[in-house]
């Protein structure tokens, strides 16, 4: 067996490779590896989580951003956005809506705007929370400080995505400004752990300056925090920022990876994520038989999806809205899977 086969044998075993180990494993990709990895990722999520994929409604409650980070389209910079923020109503009647087509749980994800302040946002997961008890909340909302997740949690959101977006310091200062510090990334994340919410992190792949050595890295990080979520999608330019010239990441290294993942911590809720779907018509489907098991379609008020415009033709119609949800379980369907009505929260032992 040659190196690369042997080293995805011990990594499913052992479900931990060295550094260098795992940079091997993403310079030598090809499709028999790859292959390989997703059937060894799917049986891995199989045994866990059956056939079925855990749907999440996202609702996109504002694109004001304090920060400014250069990879973003929704940068304070970008004097270009048109900025928005849904009001508590607007928010609540998508979590209604959401709910009638078969959602259980809702996403709220947003800049960094000062505006959704604690007293606010926890009013808004009360009421969540009461209008639909059996449902899970999600916040993706950005770095706030250990009393604010703590308020948070307290008011009932049950989940937080903070991407890491790389596990590199260097590397988080090509893609950051001076203001933004790695070392406060992190600590939200063992913050959120440590609050009892269920705590995802992530990054993306083809990120400029990204290089081998730092996506094992981040394949470490992962290994080492066993994050209960993970979202990993490639980097796609948006014109207006400073990385508008700048390469994108590739569908078929963003599924390599997704495999690789699922085989590192196998527990792990993965979606087949927006960016992925951007680039490629059947990513969601790729990602899925990679190994992903969520999907996470728009439930933001229509007339404000073209504006959470993170990157160059970001999906929010068609098949990635909440509302073709019926036409998504087709094509979910069609490959083997089944989208189920159910929180979806990660599964413990
Ligand atoms: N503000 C919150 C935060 O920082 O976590 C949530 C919103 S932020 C826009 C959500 C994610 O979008 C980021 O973690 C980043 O990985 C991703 N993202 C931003 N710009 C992107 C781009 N150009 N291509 C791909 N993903 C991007």
């Amino acid at each position: 067996m040659t190196k690369l086969f042997s080293l995805i044998e011990k990594l499913e075993k052992e479900k931990s490779l060295s550094l260098e180990e795992y940079q091997y494993l993403i310079e030598n990709a090809n499709e028999e590896a790859a292959a390989v990895l997703a059937e060894k990722a799917d049986k891995t999520r199989r045994a866990i989580y059956g056939n079925t994929v855990f749907i999440r409604g996202l609702i996109e409650v504002s694109n004001f951003c304090k920060n400014d980070c250069l990879y973003c389209g929704i940068r304070r910079s970008n004097k270009k956005c048109e900025r928005y923020r849904l009001t508590k109503d607007e928010i609540l009647e998508c979590c209604d809506e959401g709910y009638s087509l078969g959602f259980r749980t809702f996403v709220l994800q947003g800049g960094e705007d000062a505006f959704f302040s604690d007293d606010r946002l926890c009013d808004i997961v009360k009421s969540i929370k009461q209008n639909h008890p059996d449902c899970a909340v999600t916040l993706s909302l950005g770095e706030r400080s250990e009393e604010s997740y703590r308020k948070l949690r307290l008011a009932g959101a049950d989940r937080y995505l903070l991407r890491h977006e790389t596990a590199d310091e260097a590397h988080y200062a090509k893609l950051h400004p001076e203001e933004m510090r790695f070392e406060n990334r992190m600590n939200c994340l063992k913050n959120l752990r440590k609050l009892g919410f269920q705590t995802g992190c992530g990054f993306m792949v083809g990120s400029p300056f990204q290089t081998t050595q730092m996506i094992a890295k981040d394949l470490k990080f992962i290994e080492e925090f066993k994050p209960d979520m993970c979202g990993i999608g490639p980097f796609v330019p948006h014109r207006e920022t400073p990385f508008a010239d700048k390469k994108g990441g590739s569908a078929e290294l963003t599924c390599y990876l997704l495999s690789v993942i699922r085989l590192i911590h196998p527990p792990v809720l993965l979606p087949a994520t927006t960016a992925l779907g951007t680039i490629d018509g059947n990513g969601r489907e790729k990602g899925i038989l990679a190994g992903a098991n969520v999907v996470m379609p728009n439930l933001s008020p229509s007339s404000v999806r073209k504006k959470y415009e993170l990157y160059n033709n970001k999906l929010s119609d068609g098949d990635e809205s909440a509302q073709s949800k019926e036409n998504l379980s087709k094509r979910i369907k069609k490959i083997g899977y089944e989208i189920v009505t159910a929180r979806g929260d990660v599964y413990n032992g």
